[in-house]
C-alpha cells in the first residue's frame, strides 16, 4: 500500500467539508488530514481537530483562534492554530498537503485555491466562485504548475467522468476536435420554486429558499439553486474547466437529480453520469481518482424511479440564469462582478434585508453600473469584485430606504 494522500480541507465545517471528512473517515489508511479551516465554527472545528489531528487549523479571526488553541492545548493536541485570510494560503502551502479540497463558499475561496493551483497540488474543486471570478488566470496557473484539477461540483464531476480520459489535458485544437465532443448538458433540478408562479415568490423566506427538494447544501448555494444563479455560475465554471465555447453548453431542467450531467458526441452518443444526489460520490471520485473507493452512498435503484424528465429552463422564471449567461458572454471581469453582486444580494436576502424577487434586479443593476474590463491580472479581478460589492451595497441601501 502506498503512503496516504495528505489532504488540506478549506471550509471543513461546511456541507462539502463535512461530507469530505465522512468519506475520509471510512478510509484511514488512504488519507491523512493535514489542514482544516473554518470561518467561525470553533466547536465544530475543535471536534474535527480532535478526531483528525491536523498539523494546521485556521479560523476566521483571532478570538476564535485563541479559543481553539486553548482547547487544543488543554487536550494536548499539537495542531498549530492560525487565523485570517493569509493563513488559508499558509494552510495550503505549509501543511505539506498533496491534495486540497477547495470548499470555502464564495470569493473568500479564491486566493487559497489559486495558491493550491500555483503550488501544483491536486485540487478537488467545489468552490465554483474561484473559477467564475478568474477562470482564465486560474486555468493558466493550473497548466503552468501541472496541478491536477478535479471538479467536485456534481455536474462538472459528471461531465469529467463522461469525457474521454485526458480530455482536459489536450491543449491542441485538432486533438480535441478528434474527440467529437459536441455539447455539454448541465442538468439542474430547478430548485424548490421550479413550478411556483412568480407572483407567489414575493414573500419567500430564507428557510423556504434553502429547502432544496433533492440536495442538502450550504445556505448560499441553496439560495443560488432556487434562483438558478447556481446554474449560471456552473455554466461559466464549465466553460473554463473544459475549455468549451459557451454555445456548446446547455442547461436542462431535470427535477429528479439522478442524471448529474451529460456529454453529447458527434456520432449521436450521449453519455450521462447517474447517481444519488449525494456529494460523497463526486468527493470520493476526486479523492481516489483514477481509482474508485466506496463513498458510503446508497446504491441507485433505477427500478424505484417512475420517470426521468428533461425540459428547457424558463428564463422568465429564472432571470438570474439570463444574467449569468449575459455576464459569461461579456467575459473579462463581468462574471466576477456578477458573482460579487450575487453574494451581496444573497447575503442580504439571508439576513432578511432583501426580498427574494429583488435578488435578480440588484445583480442586474450592478452589472449595468460597473463596467467590465479584460481580467488580465488578479489585481484587476479583485478590484472588480470590490467595486461590485460597494455598488451592490449602495443599491441595497437605496432599496431599503424606498
Ligand atoms: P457551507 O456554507 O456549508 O460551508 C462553507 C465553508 O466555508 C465553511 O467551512 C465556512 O466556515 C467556510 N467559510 C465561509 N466563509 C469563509 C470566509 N470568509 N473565510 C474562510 N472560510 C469561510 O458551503 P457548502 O455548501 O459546503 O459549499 C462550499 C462550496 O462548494 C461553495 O462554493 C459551493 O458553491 C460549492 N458546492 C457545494 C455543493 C454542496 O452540495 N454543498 C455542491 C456543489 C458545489
Ligand atoms: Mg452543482
Amino acid at each position: 500500500m502506498s503512503l496516504p494522500r495528505r489532504i488540506a480541507i478549506l471550509g471543513s465545517t461546511g456541507s462539502i467539508g463535512v461530507n469530505t471528512l465522512d468519506v475520509i473517515r471510512a478510509h484511514p489508511m488512504r488519507y491523512q488530514v493535514v489542514a482544516l479551516t473554518a470561518n467561525q465554527q470553533v466547536d465544530r472545528l475543535l471536534a474535527q481537530c480532535r478526531e483528525f489531528k491536523p498539523r494546521i487549523a485556521v479560523l476566521g479571526d483571532a478570538q476564535g483562534a485563541k479559543q481553539l488553541a486553548d482547547a487544543l492545548l488543554r487536550e494536548k493536541i499539537a495542531t498549530t492554530v492560525l487565523y485570517g485570510p493569509e493563513a488559508l494560503v499558509t494552510a495550503v502551502i505549509d501543511s505539506d498537503c498533496d491534495t486540497v479540497m477547495a470548499a470555502i463558499v464564495g470569493a473568500a475561496g479564491l486566493l487559497p485555491t489559486l495558491a493550491a493551483a500555483q503550488a501544483g497540488k491536486r485540487i478537488l474543486l467545489a468552490n465554483k466562485e474561484a473559477l467564475v471570478m478568474s477562470g482564465d488566470l486560474f486555468m493558466q496557473a493550473v497548466s503552468d504548475s501541472g496541478a491536477e484539477l478535479i471538479p467536485i461540483d456534481s455536474e462538472h464531476n459528471a461531465i469529467f467522468q463522461c469525457l474521454p480520459s485526458g480530455f482536459n489535458a489536450l491543449h491542441n485544437d485538432a486533438a480535441r476536435a478528434e474527440c467529437g465532443v459536441e455539447e455539454l448538458w448541465l442538468t439542474a433540478s430547478g430548485g424548490p420554486f421550479r413550478t411556483t408562479p412568480i407572483a407567489d415568490l414575493a414573500q419567500i423566506t430564507p428557510a423556504q429558499a434553502c429547502a432544496h427538494p433533492n440536495w442538502v447544501m450550504g445556505r448560499k448555494i441553496s439560495v443560488d439553486s432556487a434562483t438558478m444563479m447556481n446554474k449560471g455560475l456552473e455554466v461559466i465554471e464549465a466553460r473554463w474547466l473544459f475549455a468549451v465555447p459557451l454555445e456548446q453548453i446547455r442547461v436542462l431542467i431535470h427535477p429528479q437529480s439522478v442524471v448529474h450531467s451529460m456529454v453529447r458526441y458527434r456520432d449521436g452518443s450521449v453519455i450521462a453520469q447517474m447517481g444519488q444526489p449525494d456529494m460523497r460520490t463526486p468527493i470520493a471520485y476526486g479523492l481516489a481518482w483514477p481509482q474508485r473507493i466506496s463513498a458510503g452512498v446508497v446504491p441507485l435503484d433505477l427500478t424505484q424511479l417512475s420517470a426521468l424528465n428533461f425540459t428547457l429552463p424558463d428564463l422568465n422564471q429564472f432571470p438570474c440564469l439570463s444574467l449569468a449567461f449575459a455576464a459569461a458572454r461579456l467575459g473579462g471581469t463581468a462574471p466576477a462582478i456578477l458573482n460579487a453582486a450575487n453574494e451581496v444580494a444573497v447575503g442580504a436576502f439571508l439576513a432578511t434585508e432583501l426580498a427574494y424577487l429583488q435578488i435578480a434586479p440588484l445583480v442586474e443593476q450592478v452589472l449595468e453600473q460597473v463596467p467590465a474590463s479584460k481580467a488580465l491580472t488578479l489585481v484587476e479581478v479583485l478590484d472588480a469584485d470590490q467595486t461590485a460589492r460597494r455598488i451592490a451595497r449602495q443599491c441595497l441601501a437605496r432599496l431599503r430606504s424606498q
